[in-house]
């Protein structure tokens, strides 16, 4: 049945996965509460995103458009692209665990 092939492919969001999406979803409604402070300070929302983290640029009165993620949480930023390496580190390892043991059978 097609309904079974589906489910077989479905796989639920691990732990890490979740924790992820948790912070992101977090950082995201940070960024939206302050980038509302800084309009209601004066400041404008570009029609442009940042190079580095995709957030909408704002611009003061007078001065040079930044970018509200990067200049104010950095530290959070680092933190959680700490949590995604050792993520990648993780499943790059299993893979060549993986490819090892297909050549080993190859060998034969
Ligand atoms: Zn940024």
């Amino acid at each position: 049945m097609y309904d079974e092939a589906e489910t077989d492919e479905w796989t639920p969001p691990t732990e890490a996965e979740m924790k992820i999406l948790q912070s992101r979803q977090e950082r995201s409604d940070e960024i939206s509460r302050r980038l509302g402070n800084y309009m209601l300070q004066g400041y404008r929302m570009l029609d442009a995103l940042c190079e580095v983290c995709g957030t909408i640029m704002m611009q003061p009165r007078n001065g040079e458009d930044f970018c509200v993620a990067c200049t104010e949480m950095e530290s959070e930023i680092s933190k959680d692209d700490h949590a995604i390496s050792e993520e990648a580190a993780l499943s790059t390892k299993k893979e060549q665990e993986e490819r090892k043991k297909a050549n080993a059978s190859g060998e034969v």
